[in-house]
């Protein structure tokens, strides 16, 4: 089963008042936390339309993520990049892994 949900920002495509020239996030889309191992992706074409695509089964209670940067970044760049963009500092289900298997490393 395919989990898509489209989305159009079609109230914002008057091009004479309000012309678009870049990737926006609907109201929904600015309410979704981001994690580096996100169940979400997000894409958009050039009609100015918002592709969300289930990365990951989804649950009913569960929480939907993006990722806001390049989730195949290291642990220390993603939250580097994270802090100075976006101004905090990811404890994200991956990063905390890599965190504690950065530390069992280091006290071998
Ligand atoms: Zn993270």
């Amino acid at each position: 089963m395919e989990h898509l949900i489209e989305t159009s920002p079609g109230s914002f495509r008057n091009e004479t008042l309000f012309p678009v020239h870049g990737i926006f996030l609907p109201t929904v889309g600015a309410f979704v936390n981001h994690s580096c191992d996100p169940n979400l992706s997000i894409s958009n074409n050039y009609n100015h339309e918002m592709r969300w695509e289930a990365e990951k089964e989804i649950g009913q209670d569960e929480e939907m993520f993006v990722s806001y940067i390049d989730p195949m970044l290291p642990l220390d760049e993603r939250r580097e990049i994270l802090f100075n963009r976006f101004n905090f500092w990811c404890h994200c289900a991956l990063c905390k892994k890599q965190e504690e298997e950065q530390e069992a490393a280091e006290e071998e």
